[in-house]
């Protein structure tokens, strides 16, 4: 038995404490213009006991790491030693599983882009062996598309969730057809609708991420409300925002670069997500789970907190155009979490003195410099 096991390049924010256990590798469609993240990579089904192999592997690591909490005399506590571990893992999988034992040892997700399209039968099997070899999971995640949702039956999606698969987490982006479209998600929002939908009533829980900003300068309305559209056809468990950040390597970067594609800025994304979020009529609860976003205060069950989130647009929208170039400037240098943070005069001033350096002129901090500021958050 080895010591390691393959993972892939990413989880959701959501699952930072699961056990990673790769499934598939790649994106079966990597067209999308906004996503760099498998570019290059081709898909590959991995077999079904390979990826057996690997889950062995998590519990030969768990093993371990329980014997020498036995014999550092934890007892059965292996929190303690998973956290001397983390310090110091021998490798990405020992990491992996040292985090997960010290966070409970309770959530796995299955990566990578669309675990979906495997057989059902075949991701049934490791459903069911990754259960029974490691019984402390109560919770198994995993990514999925639209589309593929939309052509599973009914019937294998309640088998994947009498499986053992709670919640499948899937990019919507946006609900609106030219902007899919023009993005090559390669999926409709009939598509979205339909394997939403699926996944709503086979019991197993949903979180659709939408994409604040995709809409760019010509598209933004629309994607607003089409978006909000679906989403209330839908009635997802969670809807999560993250906002387009544009690196080299996304066939986007050239768009913005050929001047096709015309970038909105932070106040002007905020309008929009107003938009959205006003256009909601649904029960999900809405998070803001990612860096990326201005303002990742805006967080709410819908539709009671809808008033909650506006109110804190609003905040933001009635600031002074400095002390607004200052909350923006401060949370793309990673300096402010929330808006409140603007009463932090430590943290204020040093903001005013990132944007004496990242300024030409002294006082203005440019839209490219706010921009490559963001990159480093994907
Ligand atoms: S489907 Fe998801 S992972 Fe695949 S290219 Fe699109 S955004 Fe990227």
């Amino acid at each position: 038995m080895t010591d390691s096991f393959e993972l892939g390049p990413i989880r959701p924010p959501s699952e930072a404490y699961s056990l990673l256990i790769r499934v598939t590798r790649n994106c079966p469609w990597n067209r999308c213009k906004f996503c760099h993240i498998y570019k290059g990579k081709k898909f590959e089904l991995r077999p079904v006991e390979e990826i057996k192999q690997d889950i062995l592997a998590v519990k030969a690591i768990q093993d371990r790491l329980k014997e020498t909490a036995w014999k550092a005399g934890y007892g059965g506590k292996v929190e303690e030693v998973a956290a001397a571990i983390l310090n110091n893992p021998p490798n990405e999988a020992f990491f992996n599983v040292a985090l997960w034992l010290y966070y409970g040892g309770t959530s796995a997700f299955l990566q990578d882009a669309n675990s979906l399209i495997m057989r059902t039968n075949e991701l049934v099997e490791v459903l069911r062996f990754l259960k029974q070899t490691l019984p402390t999971i109560t919770r198994v995640t995993s990514y999925a598309r639209s589309k593929t949702a939309a052509k599973k039956k009914p019937e294998e999606l309640v088998q994947l969730r009498e499986a053992g698969l709670s919640r499948l987490h899937i990019g919507l982006e946006s609900g609106y057809d030219p902007l899919l479209e023009y993005m090559d998600k390669g999926v409709t929002a009939a598509e979205h609708i339909k394997g939403g939908k699926n996944i709503v009533a086979s019991g197993i829980s949903l979180s659709e991420y939408v994409l604040l900003g995709l809409g760019g300068e010509k598209m933004w309305r629309e994607h607003a409300t089409e978006t909000a559209k679906v989403l209330n056809q839908i009635d997802p468990d969670f809807i999560r925002v993250r906002t387009l950040t544009i690196k080299a390597g996304m066939p986007l970067y050239d768009e913005v670069k050929n001047g096709n594609f015309i970038r909105q800025t932070d106040e002007e994304i905020i309008e929009g997500e107003k938009l959205f979020i006003e256009n909601l009529d649904c029960q999900s609860n809405l998070i803001s789970d990612h860096i990326t976003n201005l303002l990742q205060e805006i967080e709410g069950k819908l539709p009671e907190d809808k008033e909650k989130m506006l109110a804190t647009i609003a905040r933001f929208q009635s600031l002074s155009p400095e002390e607004k170039q200052n909350f923006i400037v401060g949370r793309r240098a990673g300096i402010y979490e929330r808006l409140d943070e603007l009463n932090n005069s430590l943290k204020h001033d040093s903001v005013e003195q990132a944007i004496q350096r990242l300024s030409h002129n002294g006082n203005q901090v440019d839209e490219e410099t706010i921009h490559s500021l963001m990159e480093r958050f994907i």
